[in-house]
């Protein structure tokens, strides 16, 4: 039979674009990237409700208006915060803010009653949405999800090789067996397709902390019940983690980074996370005066804070090391008079050389400008990820959650890093037991930017690892083309009926 007039229309006009709804972690480690990805989505033509709140939303102003300018299908939805609760300071609505560890379990409890305005708002739209993809540590989406019938993704923060470890720790019952033991019996994570040891203090794990057991529960519960992964990560990065977390996970994992390298312009670089507490055009014009690969950047990441004990070892090991360096310290570490006139003392001695900023830095504008030749970073998965992009080698210093498994992989695996030697997590704010000091950090920083063979070796890997980086996320690359097909198949499937 001949097609009519309308049926012919009806097979010319393709089906709308999906339409995701992104919903981060309220903690700048998580929500960074879940932005950037939200915005390449819609740079590569999906529609994207990105779900925050009002204290989290004026910090993404920038690349909402950014998102606006550029006529992207981005939208950024305030759910009101609840208020009045119990435990919780009146407006904190961020990890970052938590001045109190008892704070932490209230946070996550307030974030749980989103549920209810998230399904009321989602409800209110038409038509229904194709899927959304929430963070791991966001549990409480999961049921919104089914109760809308809407597919739902859940995004892990760090690398497939954490993940997998993870996955594998409580599938094996590791942590049954290191709950027994002393503080340095080592134990083989199973299921690995590398050696991988931990002690009780650095096995894997995420919101498993004592009073965390029903949140932990409802998280593993969640991911096992979504229909799928995204990871910010490469193929070429680490393929053998990522098609054995696919097969112990049994679902698909969408490798779809390094996010950051969607960030083009200058413009885009100084709109992540929090506003800039220095202009970025200051650090640039400072970094353009150095020598290629000559500087150190210094940076502990969005959570851990330093007592000054601690962050003057810092200070010295970085002047003893005579090397260049950018040094980005914590407002909230620099507000005592007595680190103020340290840091002050500090930059007149190392003036010429040593750049300290105070709050928040443009780490992506430092990590991809051609003087910057090394890291000294806490192993958040983002900084190494970055890091790695643009073919920086590291100094690893982990301190909590994902961080030791994470310079597992740079150091033992990847060969890009050098441990500055600590075997023991800290709490975000109490760091009085740790042993770095600052001969560790002037032996970690010379090895790095050395120039023997394995300090070269190492800034080959890394230059080699940023190549496929760029490559992954150009057209035909690993990621790039992921992300089609992930777009794709929500553009087919659309969402089920609720
Ligand atoms: N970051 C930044 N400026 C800063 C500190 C951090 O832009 O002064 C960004 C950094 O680029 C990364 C994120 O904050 O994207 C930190 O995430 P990561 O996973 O490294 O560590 P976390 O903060 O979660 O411990």
């Amino acid at each position: 039979m001949a097609p009519t007039q309308e049926s012919t229309a009806t097979m010319l006009v393709p089906p709308p674009p999906p339409h995701f709804v992104i919903v981060p972690l309220v903690a700048q480690g998580h929500t960074i990237p879940m932005v950037d990805f939200a915005r390449l989505l819609a740079e590569r033509g999906a529609c994207v409700s990105l779900i925050t709140t009002p204290v989290n939303g004026a910090r993404l102003r920038g690349v909402a208006e950014q998102a606006a300018r550029a006529k992207l299908s981005l939208e950024f939805v305030e759910l009101p915060f609840p208020t009045d609760f119990d435990g919780l300071p009146p407006g904190i609505e961020n990890v970052d803010q938590v001045t109190d560890n008892n704070h932490f379990v209230p946070l996550f409890e307030a974030l749980r009653k989103l549920a209810g305005p998230l399904e009321a708002y989602l409800r209110a739209q038409a038509p229904r949405q194709s899927c959304i993809i929430s963070d791991w540590c966001n549990p409480w989406t999961a049921v919104v999800a089914r109760r809308l019938g809407i597919p739902r993704l859940f995004f892990h923060g760090p690398s497939c090789f954490y993940s997998l470890c993870d996955l594998n720790a409580v599938d094996h019952g590791l942590h049954q067996q290191t709950a027994a033991a002393d503080d340095h019996e080592k134990f083989v994570v199973p299921g690995m397709p590398v050696h991988v040891e931990v002690t009780k203090a650095t096995a894997p794990g995420f919101l498993n902390s004592p009073g965390w057991e029903a949140l932990w529960a409802e998280a593993d519960e969640a991911m096992r019940t979504a229909d799928g992964a995204v990871v910010n990560t490469f193929l070429d990065l680490e393929d053998q983690f990522v098609a054995c977390y696919e097969a112990a996970l049994g679902k698909p994992v969408w490798t779809l980074g390094p996010f950051c390298l969607s960030n083009r312009d200058a413009d885009a670089m100084a709109s992540r996370g929090n506003k800039l507490d220095i202009q970025q055009s200051a650090v640039t014009v400072w970094l353009d005066t150095m020598d290629t690969d000559s500087v150190v950047y210094v940076s502990f990441g969005s959570l851990a804070r330093k007592l000054p004990k601690l962050l003057f070892e810092v200070g010295h090991g970085l002047e003893d090391s005579g090397k260049p360096f950018i040094w980005v310290v914590k407002e909230t570490e620099a507000d005592a008079p007595e680190v103020q006139e340290w840091l002050e003392a500090l930059e007149v001695r190392t003036a010429g050389r040593g750049l300290v900023v105070r709050g928040w830095a443009p780490q992506l504008a430092i990590l991809s400008h051609r003087a910057v030749g090394g890291f000294v970073t806490h192993c958040g998965w983002n900084s190494l990820l970055e890091s790695i992009a643009h073919g920086v080698p590291l100094v690893t210093w982990p301190h909590f959650a994902d961080q030791f498994l994470n310079e597992r992989l740079v150091v033992g695996v990847l060969g890009v890093g050098v441990a500055v030697g600590v075997t023991a997590p800290v709490m975000i704010f109490d760091d009085e037991a740790v042993q770095v000091a600052r001969g560790d950090i002037v032996r970690a920083v010379s090895a790095l930017m050395g120039v023997e063979e394995e300090a070269d070796e190492r800034r080959r890997k890394a230059k080699k690892y940023g190549e496929k980086a760029h490559r992954a996320m150009e057209k035909g690359g690993s990621s790039y083309e992921n992300l089609t097909q992930l777009i794709e198949s929500f553009r087919q499937s659309g969402g089920k009926e609720g």
